[in-house]
């Protein structure tokens, strides 16, 4: 099994032209007088269904949905809305296969855009369960949330943008769950930019990759509801590609409190007037609880907004002076 490469970025890139939203790469003052760097954020939340999942999602039914009867994921909610979304622009039927622990608006979302949700057990794994059965039964395509190779080219399309935007960016800040973003993002700018430091974003809560990278193996981590629902979720034992990518490429993972995953959304909110979910807020909570050292110029990926309004309106009515 080779790992996926630039090159796969790069085809990526070609195949979604016109597909995906070419994200804007926005100067934050705030940050940047803050942080004496100059702070640029990779807006995301600008992406189509909300999110930069549209990205791995839509390359892989270009490559490989053509004729397949059908798609079918398990997802923690972002993952779903941009198949469903990919899988109706191609007229295809998508499953969607979700834990119990899934908010309901992201459940919501992801019927209202076609697809068939089915919530079984409590866990991504026991979602994933259902997910094998469905691909035997009734021979739908499996699309991982991020363990694939079309995936991970998909995602890693964000750090080309980058560069070719900035090419003098130093450091990028990437949230971390399953490692299909940061593992496409860290293998394509390193590739392109050896001297560039990518730094993975983790919430402390069921941080699977960060324990697994400890561990020098993957390992199974308890889920707990948090903040950044997105982030939630195992790397998936066996894992094919994302672990090798995070081992190899990232130069470190910093692991957040629910209290600083709070403060990344209020700050987008207030200071960037931007809609942030928790998993879309770490990088700008690592940055304000000043969690890492930081010169020249640096990109965070600003990865969703897909909140739960009513939650994100308590979150901002507490804003004091962060
Ligand atoms: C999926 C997701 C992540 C994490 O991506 P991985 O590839 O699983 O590491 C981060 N932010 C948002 C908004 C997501 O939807």
């Amino acid at each position: 099994m080779t790992l996926p490469a630039l090159r796969d970025v790069i085809a990526a890139s070609r195949r979604l032209h016109g597909h995906i939203v070419r994200t804007p790469l926005m100067p934050s003052a705030s940050l940047s007088a803050r942080s004496g760097a100059e702070i640029l954020l990779k807006l995301e939340t600008r992406q189509t269904t909300g999110s930069f999942k549209l990205r791995g999602a839509t390359n892989t039914l270009l490559l490989s949905g053509r004729h397949a009867k059908g798609v079918v994921a398990a997802s923690t909610g972002n993952h779903a809305r941009a198949l469903a979304y990919a899988a109706r622009e191609m007229s295809k039927p998508c499953v969607v296969c979700m834990s119990s622990l899934v908010p309901e608006n992201k459940v919501v979302a992801v019927r209202a855009l076609g697809a068939d949700v089915r919530i079984v057990g409590r866990s991504q794994d026991d979602a994933q369960d259902e997910v094998d059965r469905l691909v035997i039964s009734e021979g739908l395509l499996p699309v991982p949330p991020f363990d694939d190779e079309r995936v991970i080219a998909g995602q890693g399309t964000i750090a080309l943008e980058i560069l070719e935007d900035r090419p003098d960016v130093d450091t990028l800040l990437v949230p971390l769950s399953g490692g299909g973003l940061a593992g496409g993002i860290a293998m394509a700018a390193r590739s392109i930019k050896p001297s560039i430091r990518v730094v993975g974003i983790s919430m402390e809560k069921g941080a699977a990759m960060a324990s697994s990278l400890r561990a020098g193996h993957p390992v199974a981590v308890t889920e707990e509801p948090g903040l950044a629902d997105s982030l939630g979720g195992g790397i998936g034992i066996p894992n094919r590609y994302t672990f090798d990518l995070c081992r190899t490429y990232l130069d470190d993972v910093i692991l957040l409190t629910e209290d600083e995953i709070a403060r990344g959304i209020r700050h987008a909110y207030m200071e960037e007037q931007e809609i942030v979910e928790g998993a879309g807020a770490v990088g700008l909570a690592a940055l304000l609880c000043s969690r890492l050292n930081v010169s020249g110029t640096v990109a965070v990926i600003i990865s969703g907004k897909n909140i739960d309004m009513i939650r994100h309106r308590q979150l901002v009515s507490e804003y004091r002076n962060v």
